[in-house]
């Protein structure tokens, strides 16, 4: 007995030294992507937003001025380098879709016809991440656990749920619009857990949508926002106006898909990430969780209206309410500072081209599919060759190199020729060489930008910059995709477990999210990132 005690007393010390080698871990970390969220959204409306949503994460810490390194600012990319902390040149996800020239093919990110649906019989859950080259801090934490870590990504869009978690996932979870039920791929499941069924089986879409569309508060309040019926505004399908109330109970009925067009995309993508928490026990358990949430709807909210409409503002009000009530779950069920939250966006967008133009601030579109037209028809002229120009994808053309060869023609001539020519469009800022993007007379932030998105395998030889204010198509509603700040500079709040509460005001880059989650949880950042820890953050 006393031998024992001995020996007890002897170890005691090296147990807690031991117990005190391994750092403190969160039970759960959850991201959320606001899909086209504004940095001004938190101060333009923030005398209508509540205490308990986007205010209490602005109480943690609050990253006032963080920008996407890398050109287009779009979705797929977005979501791909907020989870890999890398940029397009390197994870390879150049756009939501890009040509493929192996198989002559318009690609999208994460299209791959091996795999099929789990929940519906659409095609839906054709899907994977295997366009992905690099991994994703959900890998990294899966690995660093040995794989204990749960790790699931859930959104309206596919790629939204299914970049952020990379290729180790657990799930990946997105809204099939035709049967109007939460499903994932065969990637990662053979059949849905019950928890998902039993979510679907309430119906949920027809509920929320019953009541129509009508403001969440007087009309008469939106006053940070553009009248009801402005011209640049996008009716919904079968509406003829863009007005309120939007009946949208009877939409939903014919096509559960429309509901990812109204603010409750939203309330039911964060009441499917508390039957997610719920159903999988998430942050229950010894090893860190992580739940890659994105809410898509004000991203097609502002493409059809604008972000100066009272649609884009309600919908950020109603999400504003709902993050609130999620804190407040998460606070329940996990525990008040056992959980850090992240928010951040994809991307912004830029204010409509009417709404510009009305008040005289420069603003022009132009269809970016006729640039293929056009070129071909300059190099017929010049070269006497047909179709030298193969496709435009994500602001970049393609040149068909076979016919190049097969005519005896110089590519970097064409390049060059057809970029002094593309440049005399109206609303071009500059028109670039991919080959020599490196040495372009640009300012270095936006070169860099250009580098960044530029994949010599994947990207295609010619980049054209518009002026800031223009874009392509949509001549009502908006869009995004560009260098300048409208849709470069994106909301970055920190809250919870580990996190300071600050405003800092640095220079901080999307590629910095990943490489910050690896500093706090102290695992290996993503195989691909350039991104650093924002060291300020932490406790
Ligand atoms: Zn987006
Ligand atoms: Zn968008």
């Amino acid at each position: 007995m006393r031998l024992f005690s001995i020996v007890l007393l002897l170890w005691m010390p090296y147990i807690a030294f031991s117990q005190n080698q391994s750092p403190p871990k969160p039970k759960l970390v959850i991201g959320i992507m606001v899909d086209q969220l504004r940095w001004d959204y938190l101060y333009r409306y923030a005398d209508k937003y509540g205490e308990a949503g986007f205010k209490r994460l602005q109480k943690g810490y609050n990253c006032e001025n963080t920008h996407i390194p890398y050109v287009p600012t779009i979705t797929g990319p977005g979501h791909t380098c907020v989870y890999t902390g890398s940029v397009p040149a390197i994870h390879g996800i150049i756009g939501n879709e890009w040509y493929d020239r192996d198989s002559r093919s318009v690609v999208n990110c994460i299209g791959d016809t091996s795999y099929h649906t789990i929940g519906a019989s659409s095609r839906e859950g054709q899907a994977s991440p295997n366009r992905l080259l690099t991994t994703t801090i959900t890998d990294e934490l899966r690995m660093a656990s040995s794989f204990h870590s749960k790790v699931i990504g859930i959104a309206a869009k596919d790629r939204a749920a299914i970049l952020p978690v990379g290729h180790a996932a657990n799930a990946a979870y997105f809204f099939d619009g035709e049967s109007g039920r939460w499903v994932s791929s065969s990637y990662y499941m053979d059949t849905l857990p019950k928890w998902v069924n039993d979510f679907n089986a309430k119906k949920l879409p027809a509920k929320y949508a019953a009541g129509n569309w009508n403001t969440l508060l007087d009309i008469k309040q939106y006053t940070e926002s553009t009248p009801d019926n402005e011209p640049w505004e996008r009716p919904l399908r079968g509406e003829e106006k863009p007005i309120f109330p939007h009946m949208i109970a009877e939409a939903v009925a014919k096509d559960p898909g429309a509901l990812i067009g109204t603010p409750w995309g939203n309330t039911m993508t964060l009441d499917f990430a508390r039957a997610v928490i719920d159903g999988e026990q998430m942050g229950k358990g010894a090893y860190t969780d992580f739940l890659a949430i994105s809410c898509s709807s004000t991203d097609l909210i502002g493409h059809q209206f604008g972000p100066n409409s009272i649609e884009a503002e309600d919908g950020m009000l109603r999400l504003d309410h709902d993050l609130g009530e999620f804190l407040s779950y998460l606070d329940k069920t996990v525990g008040a500072g056992n959980y850090i939250v992240f928010l951040t966006a994809d991307h912004g967008v830029s204010h409509s081209q009417g709404f510009n133009r009305e008040h005289k601030m420069p603003a022009g579109s132009y269809q970016g599919d006729s640039l293929v037209k056009i070129s071909n028809a300059f190099l017929r002229q010049k070269y006497g060759a047909d179709s030298l120009i193969e496709r435009y994808t994500s602001m970049q053309l393609y040149l068909n190199y076979t016919s190049i060869k097969q005519h005896n023609l110089n590519a970097a001539a064409i390049r060059h020729d057809l970029s002094e020519y593309l440049l005399t469009i109206r609303g071009m800022a500059k028109v670039i060489d991919l080959s020599e993007v490196t040495t372009t007379s640009l300012p270095a932030p936006y070169r860099e930008m250009l580098v960044n998105g530029y994949n010599q395998k994947r990207s295609g030889d010619i980049q054209v910059v518009y002026e800031p204010g223009y874009m392509e198509g949509f001549t009502k509603g908006s869009t995004h995709s560009a260098v300048y700040s409208y849709d470069s500079h994106i909301p970055l709040l920190w809250y919870g477990w580990g996190v300071k509460s600050a405003h800092d005001y640095s220079q901080i880059y999307m590629t910095d999210i990943a490489a910050t989650l690896a500093a706090m949880l102290h695992i290996q950042e993503p195989n691909g990132c350039v991104g650093k820890p924002i060291a300020g953050l932490m406790k």
